[in-house]
């Protein structure tokens, strides 16, 4: 087994110094294919610290926590779960016990979290990565369906709905600084799409995130703080669409055919990302597969609509 990665701080990320961008490698030895990267944010203000997800094992947040030693006095600490993917909450159970905190998120979170496919999941994992041994699925405490307003004194958090990649996916808005903390609802090289039932909300999520007008944006994946990765994302949307609706004028796929959906509408991967050369082999094998299920779903939605 390789050494144990831990989250470390990436400076470029923020230029603001009560915003912390952690980022979290998981490159397991045994199976590279999995590799892959995701970031949470600790937001200081005067009357808070605020952890934006937890990762993948309380050992995560245990650093994270670590460094945040000094700012945590006279502050109290909140949680927040951008959604019940393991990648961003399998941390939680490090603020139990005496380090017991309120964790905020959306209604459907709890859901999720408690459903059999949580627990299979982590079951897997379990059984087939060390690092997770000490991973319990712990619930968030306090939760919302529209918005909830974190009043840190100097700085404002604003979390919203901002459903598509899941339907309890939230965003995070600051508006003092004008920061937008995406999460899953953008992502680079392309945004992952829940299902069918996801086009929609994943079309007003975008659009809710550029009416915002940021002056940076973080996504969970992607290393990126650029609001055109949000722009690249609808437009990605709009180009399946519209190559979508061209092939359903002469043709309704068959469901066998809908398995390679990017061919169908001549766009395949490649197409998507042909600027883009800093693509990792595992990246383009998952966003492969990813960007065939977007074009699936999309094209059964537009299919749904002619019903
Ligand atoms: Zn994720």
């Amino acid at each position: 087994m390789s050494m144990v990665e831990r989250p470390f701080l990436v400076p470029g990320m923020s230029n603001d110094a009560r915003i912390r961008v952690y980022r979290r490698v998981f490159a397991p030895e045994e199976d590279q294919q999995e590799k892959m990267e995701v970031d949470s944010y600790v937001v200081v203000t005067t009357r808070y610290v605020v952890v934006l997800d937890t990762l993948l094992c309380p050992e995560d947040m245990a650093a994270i926590m670590n460094e945040m030693r000094k700012e945590i006095i006279g502050r109290e600490l909140l949680v927040v779960n951008s959604h019940a993917d393991w990648d961003h909450c399998w941390g939680n159970n490090y603020f139990t016990g005496n380090r017991k905190a309120t964790i905020l998120a959306h209604d459907y979170c709890v859901t999720r979290m408690q459903s059999d496919e949580a627990k299979a999941g982590l079951q897997e994992y379990q059984n087939k990565y060390s690092y997770f041994q000490n991973v319990t699925l712990i619930s968030p405490t306090i939760t919302f369906s529209d918005r909830l307003t974190i009043h840190g004194g100097d700085l404002t958090i604003e979390l919203f709905s901002a459903p598509g990649h899941h339907p309890d996916h939230i965003a995070a808005w600051i508006p003092e600084i004008h920061l937008l903390l995406a999460f899953d609802g953008a992502e680079k090289p392309l945004p992952l799409i829940g299902d069918v039932d996801g086009i929609q909300p994943m079309y007003n999520t975008l659009q809710r995130f550029i009416a915002l007008h940021p002056q940076r944006v973080l996504c969970a994946h992607g290393k990126t703080t650029d609001i055109t990765i949000v722009m690249q994302n609808l437009h990605y949307m709009r180009e399946i669409e519209q190559r979508s609706r061209a092939l359903l004028t002469t043709h309704r796929p068959t469901d066998s055919e809908l398995e390679h959906a990017a061919t169908l509408i001549h766009y395949s991967f490649n197409d998507v990302v042909e600027t883009q050369s800093d693509i990792t082999d595992a990246d383009r094998e998952f966003y492969t597969w990813a960007h065939e299920n977007n074009v699936a779903y999309i094209l059964r939605w537009l299919m749904h609509k002619q019903d």
